[in-house]
């Protein structure tokens, strides 16, 4: 029997995506149809699809590091219009890099009986390679499509895919 997947979108927030954005990454405005195409087919095919979503709070640590960025509440925390949640789809809001960090991700995952995740979205080496990293050491099969994730620069985003691909591989 083939492998339950789901399909994960990370971080496709205004605020990482929009012109201008506080933590704008422009390579993300070139795979939003790659990934809107993935959602397509999952959602057709009874996939689930789980938005992991920045959800800090006004005052999070994070912002020592980082510009202020989706704040709970605030339209830049929302995901970008074309990416939109459609009743069905599971929304995880999270406050670190992985989407396995004080969330129920997990458990939602093991309750739909999901061994395998495709992961989409921003930014390549930072949320999308821990949340890849998590989900290994969890016994997750990991899949990360090349054309549907995007970093700032092309050095830290092929560091991030070849670290995926060589240290994450399938466990036989
Ligand atoms: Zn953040």
């Amino acid at each position: 029997m083939a492998r339950k997947k789901a399909l994960l979108v990370i971080d496709m927030l205004n605020d990482f995506v929009r012109e201008g954005a506080p933590l704008e990454v422009p390579e993300t405005r070139k795979i939003i149809p790659n990934i809107a195409k993935r959602i397509e087919e999952a959602r057709k095919e009874g996939i689930p699809v789980i938005y992991l979503c920045d959800n800090h709070r006004e005052d999070d640590p994070e912002f020592k590091v980082w510009p202020r960025h989706a704040v709970k509440g605030t339209k830049g925390a929302e995901v970008v219009e074309e990416l939109r949640p459609q009743p069905g789809d599971m929304v995880v809001p999270k406050v670190s890099y992985s989407g396995f960090f004080q969330t129920d991700l997990d458990e939602r995952l093991k309750s739909l009986e999901v061994e395998e995740l495709i992961l989409t979205g921003c930014v390549t080496n930072i949320c999308v390679l821990y949340t890849a990293v998590d989900a290994y050491m969890r016994g997750y099969y990991v899949d990360v499509p090349e054309d549907s994730v995007a970093a700032l620069n092309p050095e830290d985003h092929r560091f991030a895919l070849r670290q995926i691909k060589e240290v994450l591989k399938p466990r036989r």
